[in-house]
């Protein structure tokens, strides 16, 4: 677990041109004032803004194309289906997937992460079978594991994180048993912004016959990611953290694996054939896509991985390492301020707590100055008990943040210190 390969674009020099105001004038929500002052958004890890191409995509969608896809002959529904599918090929080249096939359209991580438990678990898990999670995951890479558990069965093992939020070194290894068949993993932690050395984790996991999931939720807005390089399993993602729509998300699984599985959801559209005698599963991705789709969130999907390609994914992890460890100085600064989550490899997200204030105060004053954070237990509520904390205020980053949204943010924070002297 040393070196990380994920982090191979963001170790490379910071791309010197690279200017976070002009990106932000692609998003319209970004102009406003919020209680009389500029509004500034940091609560990216929640959900992110859109580019105008994304509400433009969607509006078109709707103006010029809605349709129903796959099943009409009519000009519409072809149009509409050109367009879904297109998307599709985006976010396989986006994960450089090796396939369509490979790429599942789900309504976010949270639905990829419970497809995966109960198509692949319950089909392919018995009795007594290991499961390996990190003391870090958000609860939809918790829960889902949790309930196929008390179906079948099987045992949770968890990986122990240390004082700064890092996986504790070494003590992976040994969780695995013969029993052990999967491990699911954030590939960077949505409460403490953790980078997790998921490439070498794989790696590992495979040595042990163990399959991979990895909720990619907070590492697709920060990081470039390949699914082959990295050799996971299954990688989930949800659109709306990706500059795109709500209800949208992406189930990655390795062709071979999801050709075996059954399906999860029955309806329109994963059948090939259907008979009272029995029903047959339609080809790779649709076996998985019962019902009709949000087709214009795909659409939309596509329209922001477009844009992110223009503003290179390479360039916004340089600039998110950077603007990450600019933050993290001039918070410390603020007298009481601790920060919960110091990893030396981390991306998009600052945690913290202040003494004597309870991080929803915290929320509540800077929302004043303007300044949205985002404070709770983050639906990682087991981190939260491993620092012994019931909540943290956090600010989340996106590449049209800048480091006077960081100063605006530690200007707010000395109004709460004025409030909680
Ligand atoms: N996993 C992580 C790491 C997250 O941060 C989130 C959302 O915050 C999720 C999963 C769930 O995502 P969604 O609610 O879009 O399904």
């Amino acid at each position: 677990m040393s070196a990380l390969t994920s982090l191979r674009a963001a170790a490379k020099p910071a791309v010197a041109d690279f200017d976070p105001l002009h990106w932000r004038r692609d998003f319209p929500i970004l102009g406003q004032k919020v209680h009389g002052k500029p509004l500034i958004y940091l609560d990216n890890a929640a959900t992110a803004q859109k580019p105008q191409s994304v509400i433009d995509a969607v509006a078109q969608f709707y103006s010029q194309s809605n349709s129903n896809v796959h099943r009409g002959v009519h000009a519409l529904s072809e149009r509409a289906t050109a367009q879904y599918e297109a998307a599709r090929a985006k976010v396989r080249d986006f994960l450089h997937a090796a396939s369509t096939c490979e790429i599942v359209f789900t309504r976010g991580t949270t639905e990829s992460l419970n497809l995966i438990a109960q198509s692949y678990g319950r089909s392919h898990l018995r009795a007594g079978d290991e499961i390996i999670l990190s003391h870090l995951e958000h609860h939809s890479n918790i829960v889902p594991w949790q309930l196929l558990a008390e179906q079948l069965h099987l045992d949770i093992k968890v990986i122990p994180i240390t004082d700064t939020g890092e996986l504790l070194p070494g003590a992976y290894e040994h969780l695995f048993s013969p029993r052990t068949r999967l491990v699911a993993l954030a590939h960077v932690s949505n409460a403490l912004g953790t980078l997790n050395p998921v490439r070498e984790m794989t790696a590992i996991a495979h040595r042990h016959h163990a399959l991979v999931v990895l909720d990619g939720a907070q590492a697709v807005p920060h990081l470039p990611v390949d699914v082959q390089e990295l050799d996971c399993d299954f990688y989930a993602f949800s659109g709306h953290k990706l500059f795109g729509p709500t209800g949208i998300g992406v189930l990655y699984g390795r062709e071979a694996l999801l050709a075996e599985m059954p399906p999860w959801q029955g309806g329109g559209d994963m059948i090939r054939t259907v008979r009272f005698s029995g029903s047959t599963w339609n080809e790779l991705p649709y076996k998985f896509e019962a019902g009709t789709p949000h087709i214009a969130g795909a659409i939309g999907l596509g329209a922001a991985i477009e844009y992110l390609n223009a503003v290179g994914m390479d360039n916004i992890a340089h600039y998110d390492r950077e603007l990450l460890g600019y933050g993290a100085r001039e918070l410390q600064r603020i007298q009481g301020l601790k920060l919960i989550g110091t990893a030396p490899h981390k991306a998009g997200v600052l945690s913290f707590v202040m003494q004597g204030v309870h991080p929803h105060d915290i929320g509540t004053i800077v929302d004043q100055e303007g300044v949205a954070i985002r404070t709770g237990h983050h639906c990682a509520m087991p981190v939260m008990e491993r620092f012994g904390i019931p909540a943290t205020a956090r600010a989340s980053l996106a590449f049209y943040n800048t480091r006077a949204d960081l100063d605006a943010l530690v200007a707010a924070l000395g109004k709460v210190r004025e409030v909680f002297r």
